[in-house]
């Protein structure tokens, strides 16, 4: 299936590591033209080489996201660059364990400010441009919007609120023809995960736990079934849909537990 990416440009945030590294192969695999949005000039100068010498095109612009001014400076920067978007992927995020005894106040909006605002400052920045290419926006959230984790109060708010804005972005750009779909992981090692996992008291068993209840083949999503399925929805191959959240989890968070 060609998914006609070709020359388009894609603005993939933490493209440089774990799922957005994934979607920035994949998508450049397609044909497409990555720009990576990421906090670290060495993981973001890795990927560009490894896009390039695969024969890909992409390039980079070194942001920490959380900061409001550098959401508008990885738009300018596309633009300058490559004068057209096609499409944006929110996708940085970390759980970072602000919970309601472990964080405070201050904390609790340090958190939506690394997981929730550059979602909203990018889209807002990139919509003009958007507009013009009836383009496409994909929001990375996860399973914890709706199955709650303990002691992450600022990434479970963010990434329900992600959901919420996928559908209200989905109403509020109908008459533009720019879809909003969500993609939602639930368990998928990239450094992020390895991070939390060991961040727990018994991280072996614990990984043996978690895995033995994926239901589809008791194994961990990998990062390509997260970006094949953005790289489906990027494209027109999936014209017709638009604010859906999607699971991609082996069934992970709504199968039957009697059954699994
Ligand atoms: P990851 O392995 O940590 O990779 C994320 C990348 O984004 C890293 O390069 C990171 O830089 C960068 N990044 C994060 N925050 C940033 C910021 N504020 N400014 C600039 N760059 C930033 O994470 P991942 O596991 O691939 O997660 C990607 C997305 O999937 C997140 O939204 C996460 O919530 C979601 N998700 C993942 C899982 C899972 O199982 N892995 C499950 C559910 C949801 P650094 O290396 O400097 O941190």
């Amino acid at each position: 299936m060609n998914l006609n990416l070709n020359n388009k440009v894609f603005i993939v945030t933490g493209g440089a590591k774990g799922i957005g590294a994934a979607i920035s192969n994949t998508i450049a695999a397609e044909g497409g033209i990555v720009v990576i949005a990421g906090r670290n000039k060495n993981d973001n100068q890795l990927i560009i080489d490894k896009i390039v010498k695969a024969g890909g095109k992409a390039s980079s612009v070194r942001v920490e996201l959380a900061r409001q001014e550098a959401c508008k400076e990885v738009i300018d920067f596309t633009i300058d660059k490559y004068s057209r978007i096609d499409g944006l992927i929110n996708n940085a995020g970390v759980n970072d364990g602000v919970g309601l005894e472990s964080g405070n106040p201050e904390k609790f909006l340090e958190s939506l400010q690394k997981n929730l605002s550059h979602y909203y400052n990018l889209t807002h920045y990139a919509l003009p441009f958007l507009k013009t290419t009836k383009g496409n926006i994909i929001n990375i959230g996860s399973k914890v919007a709706v199955t709650g984790q303990g002691n992450t109060s600022g990434y479970a708010a963010s990434k329900g609120a992600i959901n919420a804005l996928t559908r209200e972005w989905a109403v509020e750009l109908l008459p533009f023809s720019i879809r909003v779909n969500a993609v939602i992981p639930a368990e998928v090692w990239t450094p992020l995960y390895e991070n939390w996992i060991n961040s727990l008291p018994n991280p072996k068993e614990k990984l043996a736990q978690i895995i033995s209840k994926i239901p589809l083949e008791k194994r961990m999503t990998t990062a390509e079934e997260i970006a094949n399925m953005v790289a489906f929805l990027l494209s027109d191959r999936s014209s017709h849909t638009t604010g859906q959240i999607i699971y991609v989890d082996g069934g992970y968070t709504h199968l039957d537990r009697s059954l699994t």
